[in-house]
């Protein structure tokens, strides 16, 4: 897998959870970058129609722009995972982290950029509560955890912002604010899980 590092995982338990949440999204993002393509103001798939609402031109370049540059820094930009033991409640799940520099102007083309990245290296907290999370559809962790990375993910690589949390909450934004929906990290984190599941159930 890309050249990803880990910092501080207290036990391999830890560290292999995440990276199996890791390689999971990777392996996936791909066919989950592909349903988002395949939208056209003919066509809703509908994943897409449910979280990120009625088909834009422009709100679709933002979301397939957001999930490639999810899907290239999962495969091959290097992030840096630091484990930190918050102790503290639901607001720690992985929290990422602006790294030196200015990350919300980085591209995926710079992030690749050995130079780039040794100075301005994308770094992403990992907090408690992922390992007990079960904010997912169907409440189970394994769900919870790709929901998670993939909520975190696109706050690191497109900026996004949390202005609501929880499925009911992201799909209700999708419908009466669609522009919010396609910069609202729980839009992201839901997507990716619905596609997930449907595509791990059927192989
Ligand atoms: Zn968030």
């Amino acid at each position: 897998m890309a050249n990803h590092s880990f910092k501080n995982f207290a036990t391999v338990s830890e560290r292999v959870q995440w990276e199996s949440a890791l390689l999971e999204a990777a392996k996936y993002m791909p066919r989950i970058v592909k349903d988002a393509k395949t939208n056209t103001s003919d066509i809703a798939t509908r994943a897409y129609a449910l979280y990120f609402g009625q088909y834009d031109k422009a709100r679709w370049t933002r979301v397939v722009a957001t999930l490639s540059a999810i899907d290239f820094a999962l495969s091959s930009a290097g992030v840096t995972f630091v484990r930190v033991y918050t102790g503290r409640g639901a607001q720690n799940c992985a929290a990422t982290q602006a790294p030196y520099g200015r990350w919300k102007d980085q591209t995926p083309g710079m992030m690749s950029d050995s130079a780039h990245r040794r100075q301005h290296g994308y770094v992403m907290t990992v907090g408690d509560d992922f390992y007990t999370a079960d904010n997912s559809i169907d409440r189970t962790i394994k769900m919870a955890q790709f929901n998670t990375l993939c909520h975190e993910f696109s706050h690191l690589v497109s900026n996004t912002d949390d202005p609501v949390y929880g499925n009911i909450q992201s799909r209700a934004l999708a419908i009466s604010n669609p522009g919010t929906a396609v910069a609202c990290a729980e839009n992201y984190g839901f997507y990716c899980e619905m596609l997930y599941a449907e595509y791990s159930r059927n192989g």
